[in-house]
């Protein structure tokens, strides 16, 4: 991809969420856009930074390692891990991220917690949730969600932001819409139950479904192939 082309899409994806949170009926500025740039070369991602974007998500923690070591000189830059976490990966993604979308069991928040170094503050967390329970094994179900928030609302280097999902592909707005409004009462639902806790956060929406998931209130949306093109099969 070359600069250009970026430039292109990375204004279009800009404007393509301002669409959608006008259509929502949403003040500007309410979502903003996680550039998802797992499989993409650094080079393309100090593009990205000089064209205004801060936000990146990264799937696989050596390739984001690599990339990290690459771009240490990028101020202001805010690494999102969002792919599965084993618990061999923890203490890295600890010390390497500002945030994990994706903490689905109490093992995996203990061990972050516990590897979080104190000088980098609290990591700001997002529980995964299994919300079309057909499509994937990753994420914490509806009936156990409110015991793990509970759980990881009392470890001191995690702070709690909120709920990811990513739903089984579908078609049409109405049916992308319904896995994205259940994500949401369960975020409502956290709210009422937990009403100190810094719950600001719906992690939700794709290439595929941004303007669904920001009908249904995302406020980060994940975006890789709108922005990077097509990812070629790495992993
Ligand atoms: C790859 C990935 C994305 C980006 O998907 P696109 O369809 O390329 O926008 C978003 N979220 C997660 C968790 C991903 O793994």
């Amino acid at each position: 991809m070359t600069t250009l082309v970026l430039f292109d899409s990375l204004v279009a994806a800009r404007r393509r969420l301002d669409a959608a949170l006008a259509a929502a009926g949403r003040p500007a500025g309410e979502a903003r856009l996680l550039a998802v740039s797992k499989t993409k070369p650094a080079a393309l991602i100090r593009e990205a930074w000089h064209l205004g974007q801060r936000d990146f998500g990264e799937n696989y923690v050596q390739e984001a390692l690599d990339k990290q070591a690459d771009l240490a000189d990028l101020a202001g830059i805010a690494w999102h891990f969002i792919g599965p976490l084993q618990s061999n990966k923890t203490r890295d993604v600890a010390e390497h991220f500002a945030w994990v979308h994706s903490v689905d069991r109490e093992k995996i928040a203990r061990r972050l917690n516990d590897q979080r170094p104190a000088a980098l503050g609290p990591l700001d967390v997002c529980l995964q949730v299994n919300i079309s329970a057909e499509s994937s094994k990753s994420g914490v179900s509806l009936d156990d969600l409110p015991t793990l928030a509970e759980a990881v609302l009392d470890m001191p280097q995690l702070r709690l932001r909120g709920l990811m999902a990513i739903p089984a592909p579908a078609e049409g707005l109405a049916a992308q819409r319904a896995p994205f409004a259940r994500l949401r009462r369960a975020l409502e639902g956290l709210r009422e139950r937990f009403p100190e806790a810094p719950l600001d956060t719906l992690s939700m929406g794709m290439t595929a479904d941004l303007e669904a998931a920001v009908l249904e209130g995302a406020t980060l949306v994940r975006l890789g192939t709108a922005i990077f093109g097509e990812r070629t099969a790495k992993h």
